[in-house]
């Protein structure tokens, strides 16, 4: 979300005259777009900002602005605590940078962190920071309002609103002509989309329908579903259209129904497993990956065994897992104990990293011998002589370059992988 929000931000700029700039040193402006999900974010972007700060020795013209939610957090404290920063301005405020980038100029301080209740920048065409050409972030809505106890983002980012379905389509379109062979339509609650205009309504599952009929040789992706709006007949559309990838990243965050319920997840166990059983009916093969928290607030070791099983159960192909970390704020923060040791929350953690490494590695074991088809996105890492690419799971595929090019799709058999790549060879 933060990737698409700076693109948004450098159109906006490059509107007023700016021009984006390779490196921090040659910058005369400076934005950190910043995130506070985790303490450690949080940390890392005052590191940055120490950082920037030795570069005002040399050009002492250096505007450093912090913007994102670490910026609506904290507000005017952050100015009060990092004495090099001469802007905040909140995820909802961008369109009025370069106003306060003249402010700026005057020698005063700016801070613009208002929320919207309307605010989506649709028209906004965004500046692709990612040079690959391939793949881009189409932005449909934002906010959330579904107050997560662990989270911060509805106190950061606002109400929930969607973005009118003209403008996105019309993204698409431009995306797929200029070259582009996928998108992946973004939101923090991104299947509880739902928009009416001149007195029609639109569902997520509608919206994904009409962004696929853009053209079958764009791959549609979307991020991030909440396991309450996942609808059969969202899985469905899914299934029914072949440039729908068939990877859903669903966050369970635990597996315990008495840790959910203290999250606010509005969803149990039971529900979990019930959308899991229709995704494999609808969608077979389908990827599924999740987020997952150790140590949230009075987790026993009993709860953190029926997340082990639930990982069990799913047989995930990917997550991402973390410590719990209290936001300030938050239901959690105001309301709960962070009472699980640290020491407990890291063993608890790498029990589950350890797992999910086993997961990882059994589900693309069983790709082996497969066929997929595969975009190519670019050089892999390690060799020029080798492509990089995804199949549809959202797994990466590697394979020798032969005659391809990035923005080609090909058949590749799979003949050996790592727990994280797929390897093979062109069919
Ligand atoms: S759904 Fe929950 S975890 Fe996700 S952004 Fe909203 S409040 Fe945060």
């Amino acid at each position: 979300m933060n990737f698409s929000d700076s693109e948004i931000v450098a159109s906006l700029m490059q509107d007023e005259g700016y021009e984006i700039s390779g490196e921090s040193k040659d910058a005369d402006v400076v934005l950190v777009n910043t995130c506070s999900i985790r303490d450690n974010a949080e940390q890392r972007v005052r590191k940055r900002l120490r950082e920037l700060k030795a570069l005002k020795k040399n050009n002492p013209f250096l505007k450093i602005g912090v913007i994102g939610c670490m910026a609506e957090r904290l507000k005017e404290q952050l100015l009060e605590e990092e004495q090099s920063v001469d802007l905040i301005v909140g995820p909802d405020a961008y369109r009025d940078l370069p106003a306060l980038l003249d402010k700026v100029e005057e020698g005063q301080k700016a801070i613009n962190v208002i929320l919207s209740t309307k605010e989506t920048y649709s028209d906004i065409t965004p500046v692709r920071l990612d040079k690959n050409g391939v793949t881009a972030f189409i932005s449909i809505m934002r906010g959330c309002e579904n107050f997560c106890a662990y989270c911060v983002v509805p106190f950061t980012r606002g109400k929930e609103r969607s973005r009118d379905v003209k403008t996105i389509i019309q993204e698409a379109r431009d995306l797929f002509e200029n070259g582009y062979r996928e998108v992946t339509l973004l939101g923090q609650n991104v299947n509880s989309y739902f928009r009416e205009d001149d007195g029609k309504q639109t569902s997520f599952y509608e919206l994904l329908e009409q962004v696929a009929a853009v053209s079958p040789q764009l791959r549609v992706r979307f991020a991030t579903s909440h396991p309450k709006d996942i609808s059969d007949e969202l899985l469905k559309a899914i299934g029914k259209h072949h440039n729908i990838c068939n990877a859903i990243h669903l966050p369970v965050q635990s597996g315990s129904n008495n840790i959910l319920s203290l999250m606010k997840r509005k969803y149990t166990r039971e529900w979990y497993l019930d959308r899991i059983a229709a995704i494999r009916k609808y969608i077979p093969g389908c990827a599924i990956s999740t987020d997952i928290i150790a140590g949230f607030c009075t987790e026993k070791d009993e709860d953190h065994r029926d997340t082990i099983s639930l990982m069990n159960r799913v047989g995930y192909d990917y997550a991402f897992m973390f410590k719990y970390s209290e936001r300030p704020g938050t239901i959690a923060q105001k309301k709960l104990d962070d009472d699980v040791p640290e020491s407990v929350k890291s063993e608890r953690l790498q029990e589950i990293i350890d797992l999910q490494q086993q997961l990882s590695h059994a589900s693309n074991k069983r790709d082996i011998g497969k066929t997929f088809e595969v975009l190519a996105e670019g050089f892999s890492k390690k060799s020029a002589d080798f492509l990089m690419g995804r199949n549809s799971q959202n797994k990466v595929v590697v394979f020798p370059k032969g005659n391809y090019n990035k923005g080609d799709y090909l058949n590749v058999k799979i003949n050996d992988c790592t727990p994280a790549t797929l390897i093979g060879t062109a069919t």
